[in-house]
C-alpha cells in the first residue's frame, strides 16, 4: 500500500480520537492523537502553577518540555520529560489549560514541527485542530467531523461517568461551548474546516455507522 496521511479535525467531543483510532487499526496506519501533546505542555504548566494564558512565561519553558511520542501495546503514550503522562491528560482541567496553553505561536510551532516530522516517516491518521488546514496540507484525506454541543457534552459525560470521574452535564455543555470559541477564534491556526475537507456531522451517527462513512471517504480519494 501506498504512503497515505488522514487528517482529521474538528471540535471537541465530535469523536475524532474513537473514530481515528479505529480507522488507523483498520488500515493499519498510525495513530497520532496531537490534542494529546497539548495536553501534556498544559500538564507541565499546571504543575509548575503557571498561568497557562501567559504567552511570555509559557515560552520561556518551553526549552525545558520535551514531548514525544511512543507506541507501546498498539496505544499512543505521550512523555513529557520522559514521564509517561496519559494518566494525567485526560480529565477536564487538562483540557482547559491545553486550550490555554495552545493560543501561543511558539507552543504551536514546536508541536507542529514533530508532527510533521512523525507523518514525513509514516502513514499516520493525525486528529486535531489545524491538521488538514496547517500541519499536513498535503493530506490525500482530510475529513472534518462535527457534531452538536448537546451532543458533544453527553458524549464526554458518559465517557467520564464510565471512569468513575463526577462531572456535571451543564457544566461540561459550556467548558465545551467555551473550548469552541477559544479554539474557532484564536488568531494562529484556529480550528477550521479545510477547503478541501469533508465534514461529517456525526450527531446522530454510531461509531460503527461514523467509521464507515469515513472508509468509503477514504476510497473514494485514495481508491484503496
Ligand atoms: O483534542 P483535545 O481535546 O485533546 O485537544 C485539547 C486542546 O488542544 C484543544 O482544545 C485545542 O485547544 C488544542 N489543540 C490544538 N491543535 C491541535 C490539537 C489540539 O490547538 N492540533
Amino acid at each position: 500500500m501506498k504512503k497515505i496521511n488522514i487528517a482529521i479535525d474538528g471540535p471537541a467531543g465530535a469523536g475524532k480520537s474513537t473514530i481515528a483510532r479505529a480507522l488507523a487499526k483498520d488500515r493499519n496506519m498510525v495513530y497520532v492523537d496531537t490534542g494529546a501533546m497539548y495536553r501534556a505542555i498544559g500538564l507541565y504548566c499546571s504543575r509548575k502553577g503557571m498561568d497557562g494564558t501567559d504567552a511570555a512565561a509559557v515560552e520561556k519553558e518551553l526549552d525545558n518540555i520535551e514531548v514525544s511520542l511512543a507506541y507501546e501495546n498498539g496505544e499512543q503514550v505521550v512523555y513529557l520529560n520522559g514521564e509517561n503522562v496519559n494518566g494525567f491528560i485526560r480529565t477536564p482541567e487538562a483540557g482547559v489549560m491545553a486550550s490555554a496553553v495552545s493560543v501561543h505561536t511558539a507552543v504551536r510551532t514546536k508541536l507542529v514541527e514533530l508532527q510533521k516530522a512523525l507523518a514525513e516517516k509514516t502513514s499516520v491518521v493525525m486528529d486535531g485542530r489545524d491538521i488538514g488546514t496547517v500541519v499536513l496540507p498535503n493530506a490525500e484525506v482530510k475529513i472534518y467531523l462535527t457534531a452538536s454541543s448537546a451532543v458533544r457534552a453527553k458524549r464526554r459525560y458518559d465517557e467520564l461517568t464510565a471512569k468513575g470521574m463526577e462531572c456535571d452535564l451543564a457544566q461540561l455543555q459550556k467548558e465545551i461551548e467555551e473550548r469552541d470559541y477559544r479554539d474557532m477564534t484564536r488568531e494562529v491556526s484556529p480550528l477550521k474546516k479545510a477547503e478541501d475537507a469533508v465534514e461529517l456531522d456525526t450527531s446522530s451517527l454510531s461509531i460503527e455507522e461514523v467509521v464507515e462513512a469515513m472508509q468509503r471517504i477514504v476510497a473514494e480519494k485514495t481508491g484503496e
